[in-house]
């Protein structure tokens, strides 16, 4: 067996060889060229220092027979070399190799034990490739990677690495809906959970471009549902002119391409894991959207439902241009509804829409409005949630809608297969939600023979 000591001295040769070669190897021009050299030595080294540490992992002489999974006994046949794709470039191993005489499968103990996938991308190069593609368009992914790192990756390498990760959120996703559905589980989490004492929860939704089915030569824009946990010491606004910023903290952003129905069912397990239903006030923020308040009436009937501030007033100015040429008329239409809609006089606002809802040219925005604020008028009590310190803008799911589909999901003529679209969607959601590492080592465990 190879001793530590052994493989320091075999690394401090090899480190006189580099190190004799790059300084060897004439002037240099400029301090980038130093640089640069400089790093793909250390790479060099790194790969060097890790093909070690594999080996001494490995017995010289391995044991003679060792367990295959089909419950019988492999034998030792020979060491073999693997080659690993790993954050410092390819490394070769070696690594004894059993064959079962039962079922005829070889295995490799070391790569077993170790996760080790032979000729794929390390559990660590997989991690950080796709965080790149969780960022950023997959082709401008593989050129900033290879710049930060000297690796060098297919854009669809650096897709797939992105898309596991986000399949990784979707098994995740799984279990939580089964927890969700275990009565176990759930009076567990009643005895011991910490209640929270205020928590929000948003949805919205935000189309995508997806590829038709088969022959397809129409190109739909699909609904890309998204979901937000999350809590705030933010005080709601005092005025309804002012500008103002929810600064959420804890957010945690779910999403998925699934009709209303089946979302739900991952609105109640993402929101089992914050024990929302067990909050001591959940409050719902959201657009007027039928499917939103459906959702949250059926899993959380006593939360709270507020309609966005913002979507609320756009409803307004419309009609005001419709029925007034001129501009302080129409400033001052909008100011009385807007006024009596922060006051929370959702009568004074609907009868203020009513008498121009078959009028000739306000009609169809004035019906429109009409009934938004019908529909939604036990949503926008904005007087009593201000007392109460709610929240009453939609910001934080709006602004997980921008951060998954605008800037990641809607790259210049990109059209995506729908369920490459949604897992990169669940690994971006991931990584804003500041649960990359968790998912990383989920994915790494799952490699392992002991974790299947
Ligand atoms: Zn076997």
């Amino acid at each position: 067996m190879k001793t530590i000591a052994k493989l320091g001295q075999e690394f401090g040769e090899y480190v006189i060889k580099v190190t004799a070669e790059l300084l060897g190897s004439g002037e240099p021009k400029s301090l980038s060229e130093m640089e640069r050299q400089v790093r793909g030595m250390l790479q060099k080294l790194g790969q060097f220092l890790l093909g070690s540490w594999l080996s001494l992992l490995e017995a010289s002489y391995p044991a003679e027979t060792s367990r295959c999974q089909c419950g019988g006994e492999g034998l030792y046949q020979y060491k073999r070399c693997g080659t690993l794709l790993t954050i410092v470039g390819e490394v070769s191993y070696k690594r004894a190799y059993y064959l079962c005489p039962e079922c005829h499968k070889g295995h490799y103990p070391l790569d077993d034990k170790l996760g080790l996938r032979p000729g794929q991308m390390s559990a660590e190069l997989e991690s950080l490739s796709g965080m790149t593609g969780a960022q950023i368009p997959f082709g401008q992914g593989s050129d900033l990677f290879e710049a930060l790192t000297l690796i060098s990756l297919s854009d669809q390498s650096v897709a797939k690495a992105t898309q596991a990760m986000g399949a990784e959120v979707g098994r995740q996703e799984e279990e939580w809906v089964a927890q969700s559905h275990d009565l176990d589980w759930l009076q567990e989490q009643e005895r011991l959970a910490d209640r929270p004492t205020r928590l929000y929860g948003a949805l919205d939704a935000a189309k995508v471009h997806v590829r038709g089915g088969k022959g397809a030569t129409e190109h739909p824009w699909r609904d890309l549902k998204i979901g937000a946990w999350f809590t705030t010491t933010t005080q709601p606004p005092t005025s309804p002119d002012e500008d103002w910023q929810i600064e959420a903290t804890d957010i945690t952003y779910y999403c998925d391409m699934q009709q209303a129905k089946e979302f739900g069912s991952l609105v109640w397990a993402t929101g089992c894991q914050q024990q929302a239903h067990l909050a001591q006030e959940l409050i719902f923020l959201g657009d007027g959207a039928e499917w939103i308040w459906n959702l949250v009436s059926e899993h959380y009937p006593e939360a709270i439902q507020i309609v966005d501030w913002f979507h609320a007033t756009e409803y307004i100015a419309p009609v005001a241009n419709a029925l007034f040429a001129d501009d302080q008329q129409r400033q001052a239409w909008i100011k009385r509804r807007r006024d009596d809609l922060w006051q929370g006089d959702l009568e004074a606002v609907i009868a203020a829409f009513e008498p121009f809802t078959a009028h000739a040219k306000a009609g169809e925005v004035a019906h429109k409005a009409f009934t938004y604020f019908t529909n939604n008028q036990h949503r926008m009590d904005y007087p009593t949630y201000r007392a109460l310190g709610y929240q009453i803008g939609s910001g934080t799911i709006e602004s997980g809608c921008k951060q998954i589909v605008s800037q990641r999901l809607k790259v210049a003529g990109a059209i995506w297969e729908p369920h490459n679209a949604v897992l990169t969607a669940k690994a971006r959601a991931a990584l804003l939600s500041g649960q990359w590492d968790i998912i990383s080592s989920r994915r790494e465990l799952s490699s392992l023979p002991l974790a299947a």
